[in-house]
């Protein structure tokens, strides 16, 4: 909705991949002025339609709507953001069939490269309840030992100088410094950030810590691309669950 710049790369780049995939797909880029009655009717529209396994409102909408309004409207087995409140309960309980999608993508670098978490030192630098809060319940149903900071952490370096696993979620670009990062961690940069001179760069000083971590995902071409191939398994995962109920 609106003329959010970012939100319409993502979308644009969600449209690819369905396209890629040959997954049908519908998008509505619908004016900033649209009414939440509008947007609601238009929800309700594609929750009754059977030929639409997946939802998302890319988020943010602008300021007269109340995110929270439209994602508890969207059905709970097609929120493929997995950000309705019953999808969020079943993540926190370990029983779910979509996970948020970046934390998810990043479970999935995790699991590619051989990386083990249990038993592992896990810092998670963020709460955010798409990517932080999900990100620490992942990694403790896989039996990593979980820290999640914020920006009330005290003494954030010694926190994160721990982990054997450390995921920067925090917004702030190259807010993760050498001495923050223990030597052979496994680090993980999920911020979509702008450096001095505009250029996309990610929450960890890539140049400072990649010489000391034992592997690190780049911004961009890391956790980005995963969060859409994510979207599209979940996708997937809708339209087979919908089609065992018929
Ligand atoms: P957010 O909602 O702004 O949350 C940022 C978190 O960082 C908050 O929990 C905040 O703490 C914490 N924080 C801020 N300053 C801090 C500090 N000085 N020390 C420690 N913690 C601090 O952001 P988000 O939505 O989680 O996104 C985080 C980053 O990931 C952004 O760069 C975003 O663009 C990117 N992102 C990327 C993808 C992708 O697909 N690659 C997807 C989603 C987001 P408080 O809670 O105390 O305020």
């Amino acid at each position: 909705m609106g003329d959010d710049s970012a939100s319409k790369v993502y979308v644009a780049n969600k449209e690819k991949a369905c396209a890629e995939l040959d997954m049908y797909s519908e998008m509505y880029a619908l004016p900033g002025d649209t009414t939440e009655e509008e947007l609601i009717a238009l929800v309700d529209k594609l929750n009754e339609d059977p030929n639409i396994h997946g939802i998302l409102a890319q988020l943010p909408l602008p300021k007269h709507l109340d995110d929270k309004t439209i994602i508890n409207r969207i059905r709970p087995e097609k929120d493929v953001d997995a950000f309705h409140p019953v999808n969020v309960g079943k993540i926190m309980i370990g029983d779910f069939d979509f996970v948020p999608c970046t934390p998810a993508g990043i479970m999935e670098l995790i699991h590619e490269s051989g990386v083990s978490v249990e038993g592992k030192e896990c810092v998670v630098i963020g709460r955010s309840n798409i990517v932080g809060k999900p990100m620490s319940m992942l990694l403790l149903h896989e039996n990593g030992t979980v820290t999640t900071c914020h920006s009330r952490t005290r003494d954030l370096a010694e926190v994160t100088g721990r982990a054997d696993i450390l995921v920067a979620a925090v917004g702030i670009p190259k807010f993760v410094k050498a001495n923050m990062v223990k030597p052979g961690a496994v680090v993980i940069d999920v911020g979509m950030d702008r450096d001095e001179q505009g250029k996309l760069c990610g929450d960890v000083d890539f140049d400072e810590v990649e010489p000391i971590a034992g592997a690190i995902t780049p911004v961009p071409g890391g956790v980005g691309p995963m969060t859409i191939a994510m979207l599209m398994k979940n996708t997937l995962t809708a339209a087979k669950r919908a089609h065992e109920k018929k």
